[in-house]
């Protein structure tokens, strides 16, 4: 075996709304879901270059009693049929169902920092998943993904799809953490990493 054999796989972690999918707020039916131009491609290139593709969302949606998970499954299930169709599938999909605002406990106590910035679900991935983290990326439209990509060690992409525009031109001095690199979209994100 040679000295540089590394079981481990890379992995890019995909923020969903505003990244892979339309920003339409609170997505709480599966026909208001819609990919973004090319996000089924650039999640293609990714699978057939090798990296896992792990999608990581914070949907309090649930937490605030707008879907609920049953709602939630359908609406995943429609975005990996679209997906399907553009020949890309994701690998795992992770969500955090909480908010502090819950009037159930079940979705307000979050024990595990599920909720991005919290990285329970880069910590889950990589129980479930044989992830090499030295080679390790995350893409998403807001600072809690650049935070949560800093917070477990690895580069954040930022893009300017959904509330990444709006973020970068308006509140980028509130940034608690700089993203690693700004890019358009999931596209050009998917070109740079594989240029690493
Ligand atoms: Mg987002």
């Amino acid at each position: 075996m040679p000295d540089d054999y590394n079981p481990k796989l890379p992995c890019v972690f995909i923020d969903r709304d505003g990244v892979i999918t339309l920003d339409v707020g609170y997505c709480n039916h599966p026909d208001r879901l819609e990919l973004l131009p090319g996000a089924a491609a650039a999640v293609k290139r990714l699978n057939n270059a090798g990296y896992l593709t792990i999608v990581t969302t914070n949907q309090s949606g649930v937490a605030r009693g707008i879907f609920t998970e049953e709602v939630l499954a359908k609406i995943h299930e429609r975005m990996y049929e679209l997906l399907a169709a553009g020949g890309a599938r994701v690998d795992a999909l992770y969500y955090a169902p909480f908010h502090k605002s819950a009037a159930d406990p079940k979705y307000r106590d979050d024990p595990h920092q599920m909720r991005k910035p919290g990285i329970g679900m880069i910590r889950k991935a990589c129980k479930e998943f044989p992830i090499d983290m030295k080679r390790a990326w995350m893409i998403g439209d807001k600072p809690a993904d650049i935070e949560f990509a800093h917070n477990a060690g690895i580069p954040g992409i930022m893009v300017k799809t959904g509330y990444g525009l709006g973020e970068i031109q308006y509140k980028r001095h509130e940034w608690k953490v700089e993203p690693t690199v700004i890019v358009e979209d999931i596209v050009e994100a998917v070109e740079w990493i594989l240029k690493r």
